[in-house]
């Protein structure tokens, strides 16, 4: 799955996960992309780095390989496939990143500056703050939170 930053004509920004680059071109192309505050499907793609963190380097944590294929995936299609790896993803970085809720560009920026032990963390940040990290370079990422698994 790759994440595209998106914008509408009304200005909104927005995320959307696709299975590949011309996924999303097929897409738009059929006018299903719309934008969630105010449903204009005058999409645009903003160019951007593609950027993947839990929070903080973890220096000594073993390189990041995908998931394996297992046989329940065989005979699916590559965008089942994806949602599957996906899901797993998640789980992985629900059960080995720390929960820090609302304090986590307080605990983002303590650990990139070094004030705080190196470790995955998660939580809530407004856009705002967000984009207040990026700004100081902190890499952070906002993540999609499959609604079923928000308890
Ligand atoms: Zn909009």
């Amino acid at each position: 799955m790759i994440v595209f930053d998106l914008i509408c004509g009304a200005g909104h920004r927005f995320e959307g996960w696709f299975g590949s680059s011309a996924d999303f071109s097929a897409q738009k192309d059929r006018d299903q992309l719309s934008c969630p505050n105010c449903g204009s499907s005058n999409v645009q793609r903003i160019p951007s780095a593609s950027r993947v963190n839990l929070g903080a380097p973890e220096p000594k944590a073993p390189p990041a390989s995908p998931p394996a294929r297992t046989p329940e995936m065989e005979g699916k299609d590559p965008f089942a496939i994806a949602q599957m790896l996906y899901s797993r993803m998640l789980d992985e970085l629900l059960t080995k990143t720390e929960d820090v809720g609302k304090k986590f560009p307080d605990e983002a920026r303590k650990i990139f500056y070094e004030e705080a032990p190196a470790r995955g963390i998660r939580g809530e940040a407004t856009p705002e703050e967000h984009e207040e990290l990026l700004d100081e370079g902190i890499p952070v990422a906002r993540l999609p939170v499959l609604p079923k698994r928000l308890n």
